[in-house]
């Protein structure tokens, strides 16, 4: 299909806490309920390498929260939603203790709850080892980084990894290069809806915390929204606070 859109929604945290990168469980819930009264397919990133409908919808997490576990996934199995999440291998069954992370730092799953979720549909990409900035690494560090994060959740799932999502957004055509020796895909956070001109080593998403005005965000899966032109100002704001805390 030569022409396609790709909402990649973009979450890290599912819960109370306040900031940029959480969304309250139940404005979550009116999220997926709003899309689920869409009718758009609910896809993974492993349907860009050749997509089959005019108009698609990806939901990705980065980091993979605990909150992930407990709060976000019943919510969209229940919606028969299969998402993917990003995996900062290094750090699975510790916390986002990393420059930018929570304060305190927020639990994150265990390879217990990440297996357990691989065998029930969710699927994993790979988010660096140790949620470097990645941009600023030496070449074989970078390698590192990038190779070594999906080849260890592969080891622990015993099934591939062919997608990535670099940490703070942060890449250069040297990053986007390396990832796309070992990846199909890539997402950052640049706002917008990915479509046939976007390299898929550089695919941008929504930010749903801009979206956590329900009538916004169905306003926006009506395709009624001028999400570029109306929401300049915010996504500034936006940008500038994943750069403090993704
Ligand atoms: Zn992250």
């Amino acid at each position: 299909m030569s022409n396609w859109q790709a909402d990649i929604l973009m979450y890290h945290s599912i819960s109370e806490a306040a900031g940029p990168t959480s969304i309250a469980p139940a404005v979550f819930a009116a999220q997926m309920q709003e899309l689920a009264d869409s009718g758009l397919p609910v896809v993974t990133p492993d349907a860009l390498t050749a997509p089959a409908a005019p108009r698609m919808v990806i939901i990705s997490f980065d980091d993979g929260f605990a909150d992930f576990a407990d709060t976000a996934w019943p919510i969209l199995r229940d919606f028969g939603f299969l998402p993917i999440v990003y995996l900062p291998s290094s750090h699975v069954g510790a916390s986002d203790s990393w420059r930018g992370g929570h304060i305190p730092p927020r639990p994150l799953m265990t390879w217990k709850d990440i297996e357990t979720l691989a065998a029930e549909g969710v699927l994993f990409g790979a988010h660096s080892l140790t949620h470097a900035d990645l941009a600023t690494l030496s070449a074989p560090d970078l390698e590192e980084e990038v190779a070594g994060s999906g080849r260890e959740i592969a080891a622990r799932l015993d099934r591939p990894v062919r997608h990535f999502a670099p940490p703070y957004g942060s890449s250069s055509p040297t990053v986007r290069a390396c990832i796309a020796r070992h990846y199909d895909t890539s997402v950052g956070t640049r706002l917008a809806v990915a479509g046939p001109g976007d390299d898929l080593h550089d695919l941008p998403r929504l930010e749903m915390y801009y979206f956590n005005d329900i009538t916004r965000w169905r306003t926006h899966l009506e395709g009624r929204g001028s999400l570029y032109l109306a929401a300049r100002k915010t996504m500034r704001e936006l940008r500038a606070m994943m750069r403090r805390h993704a």
